[in-house]
Formats: C-alpha cells, sequence, structure tokens
C-alpha cells in the first residue's frame, strides 16, 4: 500500500511536470488510482497505469502536426478533471463495485472499460495522423479530421492494438487467474471495439457540435481552439465530448462483465 501510494506521488509530479494534465485532472486522477488500489488491488492498478502512460504518451506523439491541425487536445494536451473523469470515472466504479461485492466479477468490466477509454483515445490521436480523410461513422460520408463520430483505418487499427494490448497486459499480470489467457484477451478486444464504436455513434449523433465561423471547421467545444465562440449547430448541449466518453466507457464495461459470463 505504501509502494502504490508513493507511485502516485511521484505519477502526480511527473503528470504536472510533463503537463500530461492540469491540477484539476491531477487530484482527480490521483483519487481515481487510489480507489483502484484499495478496492481492485495492485493487478487492476498497473492496467489503469499502463493506460495512462500509453494514452498520455500518444497525446503528445506528433503534437505540433496535430495543433497544425486544429484538432490537438488544447493546453499542450494537458487534460482536465473532465477528461480524466469521463474516460477513468466508470473503471472506479467498477472497482468500487469489486470492493463492495467481491469475487472478481468487477474485474472484466473494469477491463472493458478500461479498454474502451484507451481504444477511444488512441483512435482519435492516431487517426488524426491519418492521410486521407475520415469518415462519419452513421453515414459513411466524407468528413473534415476531428468530427466526433469521424472514423479512419488509422483508427480502428488503433482500437485492435490498443485493447488487445490491455488484454495481454491483463494476463500478464494475472488479474484475475480464474479467466484463461484467451479469455481475457477477447473480453478487452470485444469490449474495446464495442465501447469505441458506440463512442462513434454517440458522437455522430447526440453529441454537441459547433462550428467556427472564423477558420470555417468544426469544433467539439463552444468555444473553438483558436479561441472564437463557435455557433451550437447540432446534437444535445449538455452532452459533450466528457459525457459521451463516460457514457461508452461505462457501456464498454458491461460488455466486458456481459463477456466474462458467456465466454467460456
Ligand atoms: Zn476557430
Amino acid at each position: 500500500m505504501l509502494l502504490e501510494l508513493l507511485i502516485l506521488v511521484v505519477l502526480s509530479w511527473i503528470s504536472l511536470k510533463f503537463r500530461f494534465l492540469e491540477p484539476s485532472g491531477v487530484a482527480s486522477a490521483f483519487i481515481i488510482g487510489l480507489i483502484v488500489i484499495v478496492f481492485g488491488g495492485l493487478g487492476w492498478f498497473l492496467l489503469l497505469l499502463s493506460f495512462y502512460l500509453i494514452s498520455s504518451l500518444f497525446t503528445k506523439y506528433k503534437y505540433d502536426f496535430k495543433r497544425a491541425l486544429g484538432f490537438a487536445e488544447a493546453k499542450g494536451g494537458a487534460r482536465s478533471w473532465r477528461n480524466v473523469i469521463g474516460n477513468g470515472g466508470a473503471a472506479a466504479l467498477f472497482a468500487l463495485g469489486e470492493g463492495i461485492f467481491g469475487g472478481g466479477m468487477f474485474f472484466a468490466a473494469f477491463l472493458g472499460s478500461i479498454s474502451t477509454a484507451i481504444s477511444d483515445t488512441l483512435a482519435t490521436e492516431i487517426g488524426l495522423l491519418y492521410p486521407g480523410k475520415p469518415r462519419l461513422i452513421t453515414n459513411f460520408k466524407i468528413v473534415e479530421p476531428g468530427v466526433s463520430g469521424a472514423i479512419s483505418p488509422y483508427g480502428e487499427i488503433a482500437i485492435i492494438l490498443s485493447s488487445l494490448l490491455m488484454g495481454v497486459s491483463a494476463a500478464i499480470f494475472s488479474v484475475e487467474p480464474e479467466f484463461s489467457f484467451i479469455k481475457v484477451v477477447c473480453i478487452a478486444v470485444l469490449s474495446g471495439f464495442i465501447g469505441s464504436t458506440i463512442d462513434s455513434l454517440l458522437g455522430a449523433t447526440l453529441q454537441a457540435g459547433y462550428w467556427c465561423d472564423k477558420c470555417n471547421s468544426f469544433s467539439e467545444d463552444p468555444i473553438h481552439n483558436c479561441g472564437c465562440e463557435a455557433r451550437f449547430f447540432k446534437g444535445v448541449r449538455f452532452i459533450n465530448n466528457h459525457v459521451v466518453n463516460f457514457a461508452s466507457t461505462l457501456i464498454g464495461g458491461f460488455v466486458g462483465l456481459l463477456l466474462s459470463l458467456i465466454l467460456p
């Protein structure tokens, strides 16, 4: 426990120093990390850690190129508490569930939710590097990079590889020795794929979309990255990217739980 606490403190410092997170993001990530350590255990924590480090590194990767496109994460890629809760809040809830009910039944839900979070993050960060134009998941029309609900071949490959990576890591950390290697990997890949596909579907339909008239481009937020106010044109106002992330990681988690019950 003392060692894990020490890791959390060191990680918080690294996250601030390298601007992976804003101070509010560090505070919420610390709480999520603590919940996962206390109620899940070391294996769960290592899985959360892998997700966090890999997605932070890919957010920084080719940051200047993504910023030139106008779709990099704002503030040098430092993520806010909303982003942290959107990606890790569901996982923390499943760890709490494990703490209350025990028996390892929430591990598959935790894995499904982490797998969805990493798939969605990497699909966005790597998808932005795709040289062609992405297509909208609902009607397959060509759209600009960064439009919510846009999918690309790079993004789909990122989804499969990153959820595969989470599955193999979970098996190596032997988080749930009752499950076979193949079962753990299948849960991670299927729930990651289904969860991030739902994320794209919600992104293309219910998620609020704004238009920056100055840059003539799509914005996920009412204030575009350029600093100008963007006008609302689609979706439901309160359903922003973070709400969509939280919903899809929750659904990805339930898919994982369901798979753990039906897979042999
Ligand atoms: Zn703009």
